[in-house]
């Protein structure tokens, strides 16, 4: 099996050099992965400066690239350029912290997978969450299994996307079928001043003690079971359309 590997860290994060020496025993592993960390920059592409890549030393088994350019640039030039056949498998992260519900929009973790979603291949996106003291190559395990089980099982078709969310703990309670969660997430700034006497603000996490909502039309929410201590596994599509609006108006004239 070929595998694409990338993520939206930095090609040194440690997650995802946990997850390339873990993708190794599935198969042949190129990754190709932004040169430093562009988290939050969704399905970004560059398209006012050039792209420089540098191909670094990799192993006998696995052949790597730094890209000056962001997560989905990484997989449409790997796809395009790089990669010496089309992959069998897009993988992305592992991220050090979750990519559940409304953070789903706002990841680039998750946007490099879905590139190779949209480009027909099956893609896995491995979220971590946060913790003082976080074991990637435990993860990367355990992605490794669910990724084995996923494909004997053929869940994992051409055009398929599966959001995995790890929790920090060991050993997981088991592994569930969930739904992205839908809470609104509300930031705070943190006012500033700085030494000219100018105002600026930086962002914070949600204010602890928000808590996310259990269930989403009776199905576990992807956080909630997260943090309850499951491995969630989220399949997700990228068709924006609130299909209940347009039934509701499809018949009327506009
Ligand atoms: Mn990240």
């Amino acid at each position: 099996m070929r595998i694409l590997v990338t993520n939206d860290d930095g090609i040194r994060a440690p997650g995802l050099v946990a997850l390339r020496q873990a993708l190794a025993a599935l198969g042949e592993v190129t990754l190709v992965a932004p040169e430093r960390e562009r988290s939050a920059i969704s399905h970004a592409l560059s398209l006012h400066h050039p792209i420089v890549v540098h191909r670094h030393a990799g192993r006998r088994e696995d052949t790597v690239y730094a890209v000056d350019g962001t997560p989905v640039d990484c997989v449409k030039l790997a796809l395009a350029e790089l990669c010496p056949e089309r992959p069998d498998l897009v993988v992305s992260g592992i991220n050090p912290g979750l990519n559940t519900g409304i953070n789903i929009l706002y990841s680039g973790t998750v946007a490099a997978a879905a590139e190779g979603m949209l480009a027909g291949i099956p893609a896995v996106a491995v979220s971590l969450e946060a913790a003082p003291a976080q074991d990637f190559r435990a993860a990367a395990g355990w992605a490794v299994r669910l990724i084995r089980r996923a494909r004997a099982r053929r869940i994992l078709r051409p055009g398929r996307l599966l959001n995995v969310n790890l929790p920090s703990r060991p050993r997981p309670l088991g592994v569930r079928w969930t739904v992205m969660e839908h809470g609104a997430t509300v930031e705070s700034y943190d006012r500033r001043a700085d030494p000219r006497g100018r105002t600026y603000f930086w962002i914070q996490g949600p204010p602890n003690g928000v808590r996310p909502s259990a269930v989403n039309g009776r199905v576990p929410t992807d956080t909630a079971s997260v943090l309850a201590g499951y491995i969630s596994v989220t399949p997700l599509q990228f068709d924006l359309t609130d299909r209940r609006a347009l039934k509701m108006f499809a018949s009327r004239k506009f």
